[in-house]
C-alpha cells in the first residue's frame, strides 16, 4: 500500500546539534567541508530533502588497531579505519590510503565523496573509504606487507565482493591490493578476486585501471575546456601531486599539446617555462621519489606554485590545498580536481567570484572507480576486455555524465560541484526512499 507523501518540514531535518560531535560541521577537517557541500544541495532536492539527513551520517565506521612485528623486533601499533558512508545503491566502494595525516574526519569525508562520485557516474555502488595513519615510506617491504595483511584481516568482517570493495589511493598500489586480495581469500577459504580492484592484471586486474583516474581527469577537463572555449593545444598546466593521478593527467594533457609548466609534490615545487618533459619527470620521480632536483627545471617556493601563470590547475595530491588564503592568487581559468576534496567551500566561492571554473572531484576523478567497476564486472564473469574497449567505455561514461551535470549547472545556475551533488544525491536518496527503512 502506498503511503501518503510526508510534507517537507523542519521536523524531518534533524538540527545539526543532534548529530554526534564528530559529525558536526564545525569539525574543521574534510568532513566539515563535505557537510557544507551537502547543505548547498539540500534546497535543490525537492521532497527527497526529507531523506537528506542520511547523507550526513556514515552508515558504519570501523576503527581498528593494527599491531605488527617490526624488523627490529619491536611491536608497532597503527590506527586503521574503514568507513561505509552509504550503501543504498550497492556495495561500498572506495580506496585505502596509507598516510601519516590520515584521520577519521578525512576517511569519513572521502567515503562520502565516494557515495556522491559513484552516483554521479551511475555505477551501482555506495561509498566507502579506508586508511591507516602511517608513513609507509618509513616501513620496509616486509613491514608494509604485514601491516596491510593485518589491516585487511581486521576490516575483513565488513568487506567482500558484495559488501565493500577497496581499491588503491594515496600510497597504496597494485602490490598492496594483491596482498589484500590474498589475505581476504586466505581468511574466507577461496580465491576472491572481486574483493578489491586496482589489482595486478595477472591477478584479475583490469587493463587501463592504473591510468583510469588521470584519463578521466583529462576527458572531463577537455569537455569543460570545450564549453568555455579554451584550447588544450598550447594551454599551460600546473599540477600538484605527480603520482598516479597527477602524473597520468600531465602526460595525457601533454599528448594533446598542452605543456606542464609547474609541478609540486611532497618534495617541493619546480617550474619550467618551456614545459617539463613529462616522461623524463616520471622516470625521475620513480628513481628519486619526488620531483625535487629534476634537471632542466627551476626550483620554486611551494607557496609561489599557487600563483603561477597557467590556464589549467590540477590539484592531484591531498585535501584542503586550495583555501581562502591562496584562492585569490590562482591565475588558471579552470581548476580540475584530480584529488579528492582539494578545494575548501570558502575557496570555491572565491574562485566562482573570480570566474574560475572548478571541475569538481566528484566527477573529475571518477574515472578510477569507473574502471574499477569494469574490473569487478570482469572478475565476476572471468571474461576480460581489451584496453581499447575499456578506454572507450570509460570515455563514454565520463563524457555523458559530464554533459548531464553541465546541463543541470546551466539550468539551475549553480556551480558544477552543486550540480554534481544534485544529480548524485537525487539518485542516492531516490534509492533510499524506494528501499525504505528496515525494519
Ligand atoms: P599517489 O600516492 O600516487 O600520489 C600522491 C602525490 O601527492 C605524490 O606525488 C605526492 O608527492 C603528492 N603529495 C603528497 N603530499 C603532498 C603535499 N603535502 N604537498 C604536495 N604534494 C603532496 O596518489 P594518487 O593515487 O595519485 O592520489 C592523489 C589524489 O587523487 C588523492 O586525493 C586521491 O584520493 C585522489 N584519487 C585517486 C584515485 C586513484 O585511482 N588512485 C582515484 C580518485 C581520486
Amino acid at each position: 500500500m502506498s503511503q501518503a507523501p510526508v510534507a517537507l518540514g523542519e521536523s524531518h531535518l534533524a538540527p545539526a546539534s543532534t548529530l554526534p560531535s564528530y559529525l558536526q560541521a564545525d569539525n574543521l577537517g574534510p568532513w566539515g567541508n563535505y557537510l557544507q557541500q551537502v547543505d548547498r544541495v539540500i534546497p535543490h532536492l525537492g521532497n527527497l530533502a526529507r531523506w537528506a539527513e542520511t547523507l550526513k551520517r556514515p552508515k558504519r565506521i570501523l576503527i581498528v588497531d593494527v599491531p605488527i612485528h617490526m624488523d627490529d623486533g619491536t611491536i608497532a601499533h597503527f590506527e586503521g579505519y574503514r568507513v561505509q558512508h552509504n550503501v543504498s545503491r550497492g556495495p561500498g566502494k572506495g580506496g585505502v590510503r596509507f598516510h601519516q595525516d590520515v584521520t577519521l574526519s578525512e576517511v569519513m569525508a572521502l567515503s562520502a565523496w565516494m557515495s556522491v562520485k559513484n552516483a554521479a557516474v551511475n555505477v551501482p555502488y555506495g561509498g566507502a573509504k579506508g586508511g591507516i595513519r602511517v608513513d609507509p615510506k618509513k616501513l620496509s617491504l616486509g613491514e608494509l606487507e604485514r601491516m596491510t595483511r593485518r589491516y585487511t584481516s581486521e576490516i575483513g568482517i565488513i568487506i567482500g565482493p558484495n559488501k565493500d570493495i577497496p581499491a588503491p589511493d594515496v600510497n597504496t598500489n597494485e602490490q598492496v591490493m594483491a596482498w589484500m586480495m590474498d589475505t581476504y581469500s586466505m581468511n574466507t577459504g577461496s580465491t576472491s578476486t572481486g574483493v578489491v580492484t586496482g589489482k595486478p592484471v595477472d591477478l584479475g586486474g583490469s587493463l587501463g585501471r592504473r591510468e583510469a583516474t588521470g584519463r578521466g581527469v583529462f576527458t572531463v577537463g577537455t569537455e569543460a575546456a570545450r564549453h568555455i572555449g579554451m584550447a588544450i593545444k598550447g594551454a599551460r598546466v600546473a599540477v600538484q601531486g605527480f603520482g598516479n593521478v597527477g602524473g597520468t593527467a600531465a602526460r595525457l594533457f601533454g599528448d594533446a599539446g598542452a605543456r606542464t609548466v609547474a609541478v609540486q609534490d611532497h618534495t617541493g615545487s619546480i617550474y619550467q617555462e618551456a614545459g617539463v618533459d613529462v616522461a623524463a619527470l616520471l622516470a625521475h620521480v620513480a628513481q628519486t621519489g619526488g620531483v625535487a632536483g629534476f634537471a632542466g627545471a627551476e626550483k620554486m617556493e611551494n607557496d609561489a606554485f599557487w600563483g603561477v601563470d597557467c590556464d589549467i590547475l590540477i590539484p592531484a595530491a591531498l585535501e584542503q590545498q586550495i583555501t581562502a588564503e591562496n584562492a585569490g592568487r590562482i591565475k588558471a581559468r579552470m581548476v580540475i580536481e584530480g584529488a579528492n576534496g582539494p578545494t575548501t567551500p570558502q575557496a570555491d566561492d572565491i574562485l566562482a567570484d573570480r570566474n574560475v571554473l572548478v571541475v569538481p572531484d566528484v566527477i573529475a576523478n571518477a574515472g578510477g572507480v569507473t574502471v574499477s567497476y569494469f574490473e569487478w564486472v570482469q572478475d565476476f564473469s572471468s571474461f576480460f576486455w581489451d584496453e581499447d574497449e575499456i578506454n572507450a567505455r570509460l570515455v563514454k561514461i565520463m563524457t555523458n555524465a559530464f554533459a548531464g551535470i553541465w546541463q543541470v549547472a546551466q539550468e539551475k545556475k549553480v556551480s558544477l560541484r552543486t550540480a554534481t551533488f544534485i544529480v548524485a544525491c537525487t539518485r542516492i536518496l531516490h534509492t533510499r526512499e524506494m528501499r525504505g527503512l528496515y525494519p
